[in-house]
């Protein structure tokens, strides 16, 4: 699908948690091949973005649209089969099964590659590695996660995220808690596979790395979209600066 449609395209969801309108009308939208980076203050509503996607908590108001298809109202399982996957702030693993275990259920659960068309399996090599996980080391293959350092579970997540080629990536905070060097490998590995033509958005802090790897940057504050642009353009917008670097 490279139609005008391609990739995904939220239209003014909101989402309330009791009183609290978590997303207040935010529309904004990711095509394959691009970096959308989404940033803005604690409680803006990020993550938010991430779990209303992928149907953890749905839309109240608003429409999702993923390559054409109208995902609103579809099962967070369901909106996974169709190629949607996405990481944790903390990693998601099971403490007692090892790591091959892992990567053999992502494999398992996910349903066969929708857009990429190819299989990903050396870049989950590239990511266990750039993790300081040796895919050739059965014994490190054999480790429990429960015994693996943060940078480590957070490759081998986005390694299981990319098991089956999903048409739409959605990392949060990929980049809290690594090394500068990890960071880079997250950095490079992110670009390449958005080039492959994954949509990926990107939940991230680090602004050097948004500006380095984001095509588009889009900033929420208080449940709404307070500017979309160009992360090049991000320093100088003055409303950017007020909101979110405090002056
Ligand atoms: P961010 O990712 O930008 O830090 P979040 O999306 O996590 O922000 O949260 C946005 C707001 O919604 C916060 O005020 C948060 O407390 C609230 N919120 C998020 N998820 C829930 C939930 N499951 N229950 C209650 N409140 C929530």
């Amino acid at each position: 699908n490279a139609g005008p449609d391609a990739g995904l395209q939220v239209r003014g969801i909101s989402r309330s948690f009791g009183g609290l309108k978590a997303l207040d009308s935010v529309s904004l939208g990711v095509r394959p091949g691009e970096v959308l980076a989404l940033i803005g203050p604690n409680g803006s509503g990020k993550t938010t973005v991430i779990n209303v996607v992928t149907g953890l908590y749905p839309a109240e108001e608003g429409r999702i649209v993923l390559d054409s298809e109208d995902i609103t109202r579809l099962k967070a399982r369901r909106i996974t089969e169709l190629g949607v996957a996405r990481t944790f702030q903390t990693p998601k693993t099971f403490p007692g099964l090892s790591v091959a275990e892992h990567l053999f259920l992502a494999k398992r659960l996910q349903p066969p590659g929708q857009v990429v068309g190819e299989d990903l399996d050396p870049w989950v090599r590239r990511l266990l590695k750039l993790g300081g996980i040796d895919p050739d080391d059965p014994r490190m293959m054999a480790r429990e996660t429960g015994q693996l350092g943060h940078g480590q579970l957070r490759f081998l997540e986005i390694a299981m995220a990319i098991r089956h080629s999903p048409r739409l990536l959605l990392l949060d905070e990929p980049a809290a808690g690594l090394s500068q060097i990890e960071m880079q490998g997250l950095e490079q590995v992110t670009r390449e596979l958005a080039d492959l033509g994954i949509a990926v958005i990107v939940v991230e802090h680090h602004l050097d790395l948004v500006t380095r790897l984001a095509d588009r940057v889009v900033v929420l504050e208080l449940g709404k979209v307070l500017w979309e642009g160009r992360p090049d353009e991000l320093m100088d917008a003055e409303a950017v600066r007020v909101a979110y670097l405090g002056g």
